[in-house]
């Protein structure tokens, strides 16, 4: 029988190597510093990877785009020569009702937000199979079940990741690969400033936003990467297809954000 990994409680990711897609900014730059100080080595899959000072690697890579996401993770094996952990984080928001979009924005946000996964997924599976702790994360919504007006679309691609989150740990569980969803709240990310830097009076908007949580504040960027940080590691050792909520108890109180 394979001894059980010992596994340091200070550093839970020491020798493994971590893809942070959409990780130069917001949740995905707090998960990708969160692994970091957790031991792991991080490389940045970003469209924007400049601002990724927090990765070990950044590369510019857009998941849309299947040549971008094979090159991105060559590069990581070529880099590190293994890769265990994948966190598919990078997503695009999408406005309005059932109505409000047409075909061609359908196509582009379920590409980025659903088919995005699939695709790096693809990628880096061949190197997880062969990494004694394999794990993977992706970045669902509160969107995907709260039934959240004016975002039909955006919904709709968070819902689909529950969905392939849960066919994914079911297809690779007898590979050791285990595959979990996180699901934030309205988070204080740069995507969330910018919705409310575009409002009339940002700084009321802000106060309004903060008192329709349920915790009276917006979930941190590091607290959604904490949840990441601890299904990717082995103390997660018998977690598979699970949606870790971090809302502030929005989902227990079948409440929505807006
Ligand atoms: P953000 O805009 O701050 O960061 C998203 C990052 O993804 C950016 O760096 C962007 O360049 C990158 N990105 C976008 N399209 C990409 C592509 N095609 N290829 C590679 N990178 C791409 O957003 P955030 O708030 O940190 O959101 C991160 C994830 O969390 C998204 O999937 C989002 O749907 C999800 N989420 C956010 C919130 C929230 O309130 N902020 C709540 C629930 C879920």
């Amino acid at each position: 029988m394979t001894p059980a990994p010992v596994v340091s409680s200070t550093a839970p990711l020491e020798g493994l190597v971590a893809v942070v897609t959409g990780g130069a900014s917001g949740i995905g730059a707090a998960i990708a510093e969160r692994l970091r100080a957790d031991g792991a080595k991080v490389a940045v899959f970003d469209l924007r990877p400049d601002g990724a000072e927090h990765a070990d690697l950044a590369v510019a890579v857009d998941v849309a785009d299947d040549d971008s996401v094979r090159a991105g993770v060559a590069e990581v094996a070529e880099h590190f020569g293994r890769l265990d952990l994948l966190v598919n984080n990078a997503g695009i928001g999408a406005q309005g009702d059932v109505a409000a979009n047409e075909d061609a924005e359908w196509h582009r946000v379920l590409d980025i937000n659903v088919v995005g996964i699939a695709r790096t997924s693809r990628a880096a599976l061949p190197y997880l199979r062969r990494s004694p702790a394999a794990a993977i994360v992706n970045t669902s919504s509160i969107a995907a079940t709260a039934g959240l007006p004016q975002r039909a679309l955006y919904s709709a691609s968070k819902g689909a990741v529950l969905s392939l989150t849960l066919a994914m740990a079911a297809d690779h569980l007898r590979e050791g690969i285990r595959v979990n969803a996180v699901n934030p709240g309205t988070a204080d990310t740069p995507w969330v400033g910018r919705l409310l830097d575009s409002a009339e009076d940002p700084a009321a908007e802000r106060a309004a936003l903060e008192a329709r949580q349920p915790h009276g504040r917006l979930v941190s960027a590091a607290e959604v990467a904490d949840a990441v940080a601890y299904l990717l590691s082995p103390r997660a050792g018998s977690t598979t297809g699970v949606s870790l909520a971090v809302d502030g108890g929005m989902q227990a109180l079948r409440l929505r954000p807006a």
